[in-house]
């Protein structure tokens, strides 16, 4: 995600009298000029495509072009004549509403961000793509154009912070909050570079032998100040400027290095949707198991149903160029998306991983133990292998092994460690009988 200052910086490229050649729009110093001529309210939405850097890789720039200029031709229908439209940047529009109360402008932010969530049609095929807006708002006399885009700009890297497809207004808090954002994402740069990331491994355990089958790599960032910070609290912002990436490929080859030395062991490592997008994904597996000789049929990349969210017909390549590798692929926190079962059609995935939101109340709610012994008939039945985690108890141990699961993880049987404790911990387990 962009900082603030370098959406105003690249938006005064767009020369004050030039229109852009794709959508035929004026840009940021045409509207700066525009708003200091005003003097009484008004609202500037900035609106931002999600996903076109996706498009251009894939389908190229024409595409990408022919989507601007109808997104353009949308963007003009959904506004108010009175409205001035702008295009400040490669993926963002900004349009003025001079004049325009909150509510109003809540209204047309609500109408823009709709009209891109209608998929494009473009060289026979259609595309979705969806958008995110900012809204601030100025009340008095004699508005100041910077302060207004600083503010939109603050709004929009909310929305895009809650996902993306929404649209936020400005509050003082919500400045804040992006500014905590970019010092994290500035960190996380940081650390990439002096090599602050480590990985733990939680073993994972075959119910009927009750031997490790297999490790999760769980990402840790190891803070010079703050010590030891969990991956839910960075990857978030990882994801959202996109170096989740670069740590992907950092985490797929240390972790594939390390289970060479763990023959026996399958390795799973976590894969976010965006790194799901990135072209250059199956090169870097596929560089990953040649450098640490990991045979491909021992690595299980794990995604969650979020990765069908978008530009499901490209997940389901890419998902099937990594199968075609030889690694399995996981569907990991099975049952917590909006329409589980029928992820289950789009792809054979070779294992799932069943939440442990559905693990926790199992013993003690019948309920949730028939949707459990459901869930693994069901994996079994596809041919997945079945992974139940998050088993804390005893008991929650003999439901599954009842029910039919494979394998369980969790910490009545093991923490993540540290790989030397993975490898005293086979050392002491002595070699498997075949
Ligand atoms: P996840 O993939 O569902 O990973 C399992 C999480 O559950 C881990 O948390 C693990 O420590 C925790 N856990 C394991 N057993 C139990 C248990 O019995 N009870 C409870 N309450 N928790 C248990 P962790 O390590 O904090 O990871 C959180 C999430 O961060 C992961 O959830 C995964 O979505 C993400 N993550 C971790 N490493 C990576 C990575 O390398 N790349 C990506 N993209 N995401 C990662
Ligand atoms: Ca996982
Ligand atoms: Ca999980």
């Amino acid at each position: 995600m962009d900082a603030l200052p370098s959406m105003i910086d690249r938006a005064a490229l767009l020369g004050r009298d030039a229109r852009d050649r794709v959508t035929g729009l004026a840009g940021w110093p045409a509207l700066q000029a525009r708003l200091r001529r005003l003097d009484g309210p008004v609202a500037m939405v900035l609106l931002r495509l999600d996903g076109l850097e996706g498009v251009a890789v894939r389908q190229g720039r024409s595409v990408v072009d022919t989507i601007l200029a109808h997104a353009t031709a949308r963007l003009r229908g959904a506004a108010p004549s009175t409205a001035v439209l702008a295009r400040l940047d490669r993926d963002a529009f900004a349009l003025l509403l001079p004049g325009a109360q909150p509510d109003q402008a809540i209204v047309v932010a609500g109408r823009l961000v709709a009209a891109c969530a209608v998929p494009f049609s473009v060289a026979g095929t259609s595309l979705t793509l969806s958008a995110s807006a900012g809204t601030a708002l100025h009340s008095g006399t004699a508005p100041d154009p910077d302060l207004l885009l600083r503010q939109a700009t603050a709004a929009l890297h909310q929305a895009r912070a809650e996902g993306g497809g929404v649209h936020r207004f400005f509050k003082p808090g919500i400045d804040l909050q992006t500014r905590q954002h970019l010092a994290l994402q500035a960190e996380l740069r940081r650390a990439l570079r002096h090599q602050q990331f480590e990985l733990d491994y939680q073993p994972q355990f075959d119910i009927l032998t009750g031997r490790p089958c297999g490790v999760e790599a769980l990402l840790r960032w190891r803070h010079p100040e703050m010590g030891v910070v969990a991956p839910n609290d960075f990857i978030g912002t990882a994801e959202q400027c996109g170096l989740i990436v670069p740590i992907g490929q950092w985490v797929c080859r240390v972790a594939c290095a390390q289970a060479a030395a763990w023959p026996g062991l399958q390795l799973s490592v976590n894969l976010s949707p965006i790194q799901l997008r990135a072209p250059g994904l199956v090169q870097d597996v596929t560089d990953a198991l040649a450098a640490s000789g990991l045979e491909p049929s021992r690595l299980d990349l794990e995604i969650t149903e979020g990765v069908f969210l978008h530009d499901t017909p490209f997940t389901v390549m890419q998902l099937e160029r990594l199968r075609a590798l030889g690694v399995g692929i996981t569907l990991d926190d099975f049952g917590t998306g909006y329409s589980s079962l029928s992820y289950l059609r789009m792809f054979p995935f070779t294992k799932l991983k069943v939440d442990r939101s559905f693990v926790a109340p199992a013993t003690a709610d019948r309920a949730a133990a028939c949707i459990i012994g459901a869930m693994i008939n069901l994996g079994r039945t596809l041919g997945m292998r079945v992974n139940a985690e998050g088993v804390e108890t005893p008991a929650q141990l003999r439901l599954l092994q009842n029910a039919g699961c494979d394998e369980v993880q969790g910490f009545l049987l093991a923490r993540p460690m540290r790989a030397q404790q993975i490898s005293d911990l086979l050392g002491a387990l002595g070699p498997t009988t075949p």
